[in-house]
């Protein structure tokens, strides 16, 4: 009869923390956020004007460039 009470406190502890532990993971998935959570810095050619993300820019001395054409044209004329 002792044993008995021993497994019932131990499943009712067992059940509080498993209660527990799904409120506690019910609340934390919150969506991610989408897409990158830094903005993006937009830069804009210095030959036709096109913005564009700076990680898509083509980086010359002068400025940045939406192509490698453009960038030509502006860096070796
Ligand atoms: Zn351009």
């Amino acid at each position: 009869m002792k044993y008995l009470l021993v497994v019932t406190v131990v499943l009712v502890a067992f059940w509080i923390w498993r209660q527990n532990r799904r409120s506690a993971s019910d609340e934390t998935p919150k969506a991610p956020p989408k897409g990158p959570s830094v903005p993006q810095i937009m830069v804009s050619c210095r030959v036709c004007g096109t913005h564009l993300p700076q990680t898509d820019a083509v980086a010359g001395q002068r400025g940045a460039y939406c192509s490698r054409e453009h960038w030509a044209q502006a860096e070796q004329a």
